[in-house]
Order: structure tokens, then C-alpha cells, then sequence
């Protein structure tokens, strides 16, 4: 058996870089950036009022209670060329530019007026309530560096530099497909006997979307080594093949047996539990990743190894899931011959270090405890069990949002 360590990096290692292409930032969530990005411009990109107040020389406000002639009105999105001059002040709304001769906005609750005159009731410092030019980004700045993942702020930050065209790696089109003679599709009414419902295939395509790729559906294929062999056909036109089923030992193990002879396929028995088989290799110019049939083996073995290998193709940085190192709530008894990856979820805090226990049985079919789980507890080779209270890996696969685990903060 290989461990596991060795199995990811011999995927990984086959992996290169797809090619690069420029996407609207409406169309970036999830995208990598191919190049640094440098602001082009100041953000914000004049210095301008944090608050609605008055606009005003500092000089003429280090005491309470000046009154100033008011010369002007400046809503957001105008702006003047009036200079504020001493005993002056211009009306000013949250984010207009500063006029000429003001440094400093005494904020509206500190004030009244009367005609043209206003009071400001307070002493205010120089600067106050000014957002300097460039003071969130200076223009020139690298704002972000090749091989990060857009998330929704990153976009954010690249429409208020004016970017909106930033350079991406492509998307790898992946073809999946769910093997197996007893698969009936998720929404038909009913189950013949013995049938079961394909839930592998509308998994998979959940984890390929998180994963930011095109995916493309092969459907349900059944274990009949002519329909597969055309679908294994067809796949290959994409970047990647996915497929579930058929990689064990069993006499209708069909992925197995149509893809044996081809020498660029190799059928691994991997270190780990659950998805202990899985095959890897090429078809024709595409990757291909045999997952096994078991829904629970189908998500270990994408994260560990499918799932990185999309994020280093579209040239992520970091293709890993987030990893906390949490408290077992109770004792965690694993084979030591394999890293068990156990499906846990966060349940309090004891001394500022989260807890994590089961979230149900832990067969390689029983989906319901992935659902109700948080992460993988990480359970490394060579150790039969974890005592509560022990400290414990946790690939944090979602953050916990429906249950109170917070200390009170
Ligand atoms: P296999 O490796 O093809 O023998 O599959 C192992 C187990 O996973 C069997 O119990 C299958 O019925 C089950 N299985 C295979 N494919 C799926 C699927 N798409 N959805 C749910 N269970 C599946
Ligand atoms: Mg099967």
C-alpha cells in the first residue's frame, strides 16, 4: 500500500499548468491570478471626508466653539476648486474630495448652524475624518500576488483599482461520470429492488464547481465495458476524468478491468481509510482519477488527491484545506496501518482549543455523518488511538455556522 504522502506527490508531480486568459471580474469568483497584480491608480483616489460634517482649516478649530462662514456645499460625487480660506468652511457629505485649504472635517453632530454661520462645539485635531489618497492602496502597490484564488473581497479590490479584466488561469474541463449497474438517477420516482440512488455524480459536481472548474456530466454508466470504454473515450477529450465505482477487487469491477491493460493507468491500493482503492494515470492527453464507489471514499479520495490537483493546474498557491489543530471530545480508535480520516465536527471550546467529535458512524456509505461533519480529523499512520483530551489535525472542509461553539467573545 502506498502511503499517502508518497500517493499525493506522485499526482501532483504529473500535473502541469493550464494555459492563461483574461476574465471579467464579474465572471473571477474562484479564479487564480496568472500575474501579480499593481494597482494602477489610488485608492480612494482623492483624498475625501469620512464623515458628513464640515470642511474646514484645522488651524481655525484647535479650540471649541469657532465659528466659521460657511461658503460652500459639497455632496458626494461633485467637487470645487473654492478654496476654504481662514475663518471658512465648506458643507461636506461622506466621500466628497476635500477642497483646496481644508485638512480636517468637524463631523455634523458637532455642529450647528445659523444662516451661513456654523459653530463647531468642539475642538478638532488636523486630519480628523480625512481618508487620505492611496490610503487603502497606494497606487503602484502589488495588491496580489500570481497563484491567489479569488474570493468575492479579492473582486472587490480589483473593481476599486479598475481592473476588470485581470489575467486567470484557465479552468480545466472536468468529465465525471458514476459507474455501477445499480444506480438509479437521484430524482426518478422510485427504486427498482436492488438499485440504489446515484449519489456520487450530483456530489461530485458540487465539489468540482467548488473547485472552480468546467465540469462536463457523463452520467450513469453501467458496468458494461463497451458503454464505459465509449465514455472513457469521450471524457478524454476534457482536461480531467473523474469516475466513481469499479476499482476494487469485486468480479463486476469494470473500470478495473477495461483500463488494466492500458499501461498509463495504475490501480493503487492507497494507505488510507476510507478510499483505500483508487487508480490514477492518463487517458490519452487527460488526467484521470478512478475514485472508488463508496460515497464517503468518493469525497476522501477527491480532497486528497483530485481536488488538489485542480487547484495546481489552475496554479493556486495553496491547494490544501485550511487546518486547525483541535482537542478529540472523545477517544478516536483507528487503524494503524492507514491516516483514518474521521468525520468530526467542532463542538465547544475547552481552554480556547476547539473539540471536535464524531458526527456519526464512520462506514465509507454513510453520507449523513459527511453532511453533519465540519472536517476530516487527520489520524496519521502508526497510531491506534486518540485519547480524549489529545491534540488532533482537522482539515476544516466548512467552518462550523449552525451549531454554538463560540466561547462567549
Ligand atoms: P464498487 O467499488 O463499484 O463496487 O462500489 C462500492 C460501493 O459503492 C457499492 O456498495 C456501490 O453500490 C456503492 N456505489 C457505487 N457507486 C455509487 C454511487 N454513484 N452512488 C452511491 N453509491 C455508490
Ligand atoms: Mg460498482
Amino acid at each position: 500500500m502506498k502511503p499517502l504522502e508518497e500517493a499525493r506527490s506522485e499526482v501532483l508531480s504529473s500535473v502541469g499548468l493550464l494555459g492563461v486568459e483574461q476574465v471579467p471580474i464579474w465572471q473571477g469568483r474562484g479564479r487564480v491570478l496568472a500575474t501579480d497584480v499593481v494597482a494602477p491608480e489610488n485608492v480612494p483616489p482623492f483624498a475625501n471626508s469620512a464623515m458628513d460634517g464640515f470642511a474646514v482649516r484645522a488651524a481655525d478649530v484647535s479650540a471649541a466653539g469657532s465659528v466659521l462662514e460657511v461658503i460652500g456645499d459639497l455632496p458626494a460625487g461633485s467637487s470645487t476648486d473654492i478654496e476654504v480660506g481662514p475663518g471658512q468652511a465648506i458643507k461636506i457629505m461622506t466621500g466628497a474630495p476635500m477642497p483646496p485649504g481644508a485638512d480636517t472635517v468637524a463631523k455634523v453632530e458637532d455642529t450647528s448652524t445659523e444662516g451661513s454661520k456654523v459653530t463647531i462645539s468642539t475642538a478638532v485635531q488636523p486630519g480628523t475624518s480625512v481618508r487620505p489618497a492611496g490610503g487603502d492602496v497606494p497606487k503602484g502597490q502589488v495588491v496580489f500576488t500570481a497563484g491567489t484564488r479569488l474570493t468575492p473581497m479579492h473582486i472587490g479590490v480589483l473593481a476599486t483599482i479598475g481592473v476588470g479584466q485581470p489575467q486567470v488561469y484557465r479552468r480545466p474541463r472536468v468529465a465525471f461520470m458514476s459507474t455501477g449497474d445499480e444506480l438509479t438517477p437521484p430524482e426518478a420516482v422510485g427504486l427498482e429492488p436492488g438499485t440504489i440512488r446515484d449519489s456520487n455524480r450530483p456530489m461530485l459536481l458540487s465539489l468540482l464547481e467548488d473547485a472552480g472548474v468546467e465540469p462536463v456530466d457523463l452520467g450513469i454508466i453501467p458496468d458494461d465495458p463497451d458503454v464505459l470504454r465509449d465514455a472513457l473515450r469521450r471524457g478524454s477529450e476534457a482536461d480531467v476524468v473523474v469516475s466513481t465505482g469499479g476499482v476494487s477487487m469485486g468480479d463486476y469491477d469494470v473500470t478495473k478491468m477495461v483500463l488494466q491493460g492500458d499501461a498509463d493507468v495504475g490501480f493503487w491500493q492507497v494507505a488510507i481509510q476510507p478510499a483505500k482503492p483508487f487508480a490514477f494515470g492518463h487517458i490519452g492527453d487527460a488526467l484521470f482519477f478512478g475514485l472508488p464507489g463508496n460515497p464517503v471514499s468518493v469525497l476522501v479520495s477527491f480532497e486528497q488527491f483530485t481536488r488538489p490537483a485542480l487547484l495546481k493546474m489552475q496554479g493556486a498557491r495553496s491547494t490544501l484545506r485550511p487546518q486547525l489543530v483541535a482537542s478529540a471530545g472523545e477517544t478516536l480508535e483507528t487503524d494503524p496501518e492507514k491516516t483514518v480520516f474521521v468525520r468530526v465536527f467542532v463542538d465547544g471550546l475547552e481552554e480556547g482549543l476547539p473539540t471536535v467529535v464524531k458526527s456519526g458512524g464512520q462506514a465509507s456509505n454513510v453520507l449523513s455523518a459527511a453532511a453533519a461533519a465540519d472536517g476530516f480529523a487527520v489520524v496519521p499512520r502508526g497510531t491506534s488511538v486518540v485519547e480524549r483530551g489529545d491534540p488532533v489535525t482537522v482539515e476544516m472542509f466548512k467552518w462550523p455556522e449552525s451549531r454554538e461553539w463560540t466561547d462567549g467573545r
